[in-house]
């Protein structure tokens, strides 16, 4: 499928989010020819880190490593424009403010697509409400009456939510699976930029490994890998996104 100027929009909580929960999918859309945008909301010192300050590391030094790690990941997936937001790490939370701020990055990057987290995470609260914040922003961007810094509403994006670290606790259902066998050496590079996190980097691949059986299950061919997802709207546009 030519994805050709679509716009993917991703939001994380934390920059590894990222790598674990779609990077495979950001890989694929890029190599079909769309472009995607990261918002990572925080440097993840909060509880993403937990190995960095184990070995020494100072708040800085994390924070400084992992703008490091996700700057070399981010090159390797051929992502377009990301930013840190730098906010509060456990526990973020909403406010009017926040959500004009997202409301401007929607009206510039004009997303035809947008993957965040599902709306509940018993392991980190940050998780959970990403989703909220992200809907409510989504709701004021489309918004003709919501007047921000000049910028033009857009038009309601599908969003779809990536797998939370232990699904079966946090009663995510997917109801779609992106197939990323092509780019699964990619997803693994990406991964690997990440300092001392190697051990979690092959979860994700071996969870990969599982949803592409699952995958197979729902008739997918010759998957190998895959990456679940929830589309948490009911979907009424072409079929963009099942690659
Ligand atoms: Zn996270």
């Amino acid at each position: 499928m030519d994805m050709n100027g679509t716009k993917m929009l991703v939001v994380a909580a934390h920059p590894g989010d990222v790598l674990w929960r779609c990077s495979g999918a950001i890989a694929k859309h890029v190599k079909l020819g769309g472009i995607v945008d990261v918002v990572v909301l925080t440097y993840g010192t909060g509880g993403e880190a937990n190995e960095l300050f184990k070995a020494g590391y100072t708040v800085e030094q994390a924070r400084e490593q992992r703008m490091k790690d996700f700057t070399k990941s981010a090159e390797i997936l051929g992502i377009s424009r990301f930013e840190f937001w730098d906010l509060q790490d456990y526990r973020f939370e909403i406010t009017q403010e926040k959500i004009y701020r997202m409301v401007k990055f929607m009206r510039e990057s004009r997303p035809d697509l947008i993957l965040t987290h599902w709306d509940k995470d018993l392991f980190n609260p940050d998780h959970g409400t990403v989703f909220p914040y992200v809907n409510a922003s989504l709701e004021a961007a489309t918004g003709q009456g919501i007047f921000v810094d000049g910028t033009e509403p857009i038009e309601r994006a599908p969003i779809f939510c990536f797998e939370p670290h232990a699904s079966e606790a946090n009663d995510f259902k997917p109801n779609l699976f992106v197939d990323i066998t092509d780019v699964i050496g990619i997803k693994k590079a990406a991964m690997a930029t990440f300092e001392r996190k190697a051990k979690l980097a092959e979860g994700y691949v071996n969870r990969a490994g599982y949803r592409a059986v699952n995958a197979g299950s729902f008739g997918r061919k010759g998957c190998l890998y895959a990456e679940a997802y929830a589309a948490v709207y009911p979907i009424a546009q072409d079929g963009y996104f099942v690659y």
